[in-house]
């Protein structure tokens, strides 16, 4: 093994297929930039904020200054940058830790993106400029206490009042819920499934933390209600009606999500390979034993082979061609891949694996929620199934 990647023709530990070499120069750039931003702000604290459940809520000027909130979205301050780029950023942010991507995520493919697609001139001028730089920060509403993986049954509504909405209901489960200056709702109407912009301050709505979290606990979670909130007419997103409004920013959150759980993965893989080479039991390293070289070896497959199919996706998407079942394939192999290859890690640092002395357990409990949240395991696997028997997987 060399000590950088393409100084010789061996491959290296940490991207043993030299896929940095499909990475534009640009590319390269920008994922430094975060990479090193990751390594300098988050990384220091990280294991502070999540044992003390905090978020660094004065961290989002220092985001937006980086131009990461909304950066593949164009125009309105945004930094337009191609979809690779998007997510070799996420995979950065993970790296540290699922909870600050979660921030990232939702603020750009969340909160600005139904805006930024579906919104109206006006709506666009007023929050996106500002949510680019983390002046205001937003969150999206779509979970209810009783509808998760089936959304369209959601009890919040909002019906007519003159020119005015009044909206009712509660969401559950929203990440930045209490942080938000705005929230995405998404409501029953007359006229189907709609979203609004919610401010927050107006009279009726309230956010509750939801507490004793044992999975990204850097990460705001809660509970929003409305009670008779009226909204004005221009809250609403004129562009879309249907479960097609949250589906779409969802499908942009989960591209995010393929590459960032590649990011978390890379993290504990590089924690467990130091650590084989350090930890000496019966005499030599851990690493020298083959049962511990099968499973790193067999950490670096799935590693690479995810990252590589990120990058696929992320070239279709660039062309303009990727499809929401073939976001789904990424999500549902990445995150499972990524929580097998943590929990594989956890095994090689032992008794140190389950402390947060070191980043692997903190990853795993976060990946969970990853693997719950932007549609199940299951839920991918049954669209997955729709497409390719063409059968009915829902009903
Ligand atoms: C930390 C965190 C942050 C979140 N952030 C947000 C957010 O910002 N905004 C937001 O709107 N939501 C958010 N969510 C909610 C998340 O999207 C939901 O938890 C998710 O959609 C699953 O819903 P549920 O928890 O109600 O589970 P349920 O839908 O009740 O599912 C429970 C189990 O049943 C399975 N199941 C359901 N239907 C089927 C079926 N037809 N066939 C087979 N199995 C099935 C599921 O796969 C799952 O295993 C967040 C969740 C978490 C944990």
């Amino acid at each position: 093994m060399t000590d950088k990647p393409g100084e010789s023709k061996q491959p290296h530990a940490t991207d043993f297929l030299d896929i940095d070499r499909l990475l534009s120069d640009e590319e390269r750039m920008l994922r430094d930039t975060v990479r090193r931003f990751a390594t300098e702000r988050v990384m220091p604290d990280i294991e502070k904020w999540f044992e003390n459940a905090e978020f660094p809520r004065a961290m989002a000027s220092e985001v937006g200054e980086l131009g990461l909130f909304g950066m593949h979205l164009e125009g309105y301050g945004c930094a337009g940058v191609g979809a690779v780029s998007y997510g070799l950023a996420c995979m950065e942010l993970e790296a540290a830790d699922s909870g600050f991507r979660s921030f990232v995520s939702v603020q750009g493919s969340l909160a600005m993106y139904p805006i930024w697609a579906h919104g109206s001139k006006e709506q666009k001028e007023r929050w996106l400029p500002r949510m680019a730089t983390g002046e205001v920060l937003g969150c999206f509403g779509l979970t209810e206490p009783d509808f998760g993986s089936d959304p369209s049954g959601m009890r919040t509504h909002a019906r007519r009042d003159g020119d005015d909405w009044i909206l009712n209901g509660s969401k559950m489960w929203i990440t930045s819920g209490s942080i938000a200056d705005i929230a995405i709702v998404w409501a029953q109407t007359d006229e189907g499934i709609r979203g609004f912009i919610l401010e927050r301050g107006t009279p009726g709505f309230s956010a509750r933390d939801v507490h004793r979290k044992l999975s990204l606990r850097a990460s705001v979670t809660s509970e929003l209600a409305f009670d008779d909130c009226r909204l004005p007419s221009s809250s609403m997103l004129p562009g879309v009606r249907g479960l097609k409004g949250p589906l779409s920013c969802l499908a942009e959150a989960r591209f995010g999500i393929l590459w960032g759980t590649m990011g978390a993965a890379r993290s504990c893989y590089e924690c467990a390979l130091d650590y084989s080479k350090s930890r000496i039991q019966f005499g030599k390293p851990i690493g020298g034993f083959q049962l511990t070289q099968e499973k790193l070896v067999n950490m670096m497959l799935e590693l690479d082979k995810g990252t590589l199919l990120a990058l696929h996706l992320g070239r279709m998407k660039e062309e303009g061609r990727l499809t929401p079942e073939q976001v789904s394939f990424g999500k549902l192999n990445n995150v499972r891949e990524a929580l097998k290859i943590c929990r594989e890690a956890r095994t090689i640092l032992g008794a140190n694996g389950i402390t947060l002395e070191y980043p692997v357990i903190r990853h795993m409990n976060n990946l969970e929620s990853v693997l719950t949240y932007e549609g199940t395991s299951e839920i991918h696997t049954l669209i997955l199934g729709q497409a390719i028997t063409g059968l009915k997987a829902f009903v």
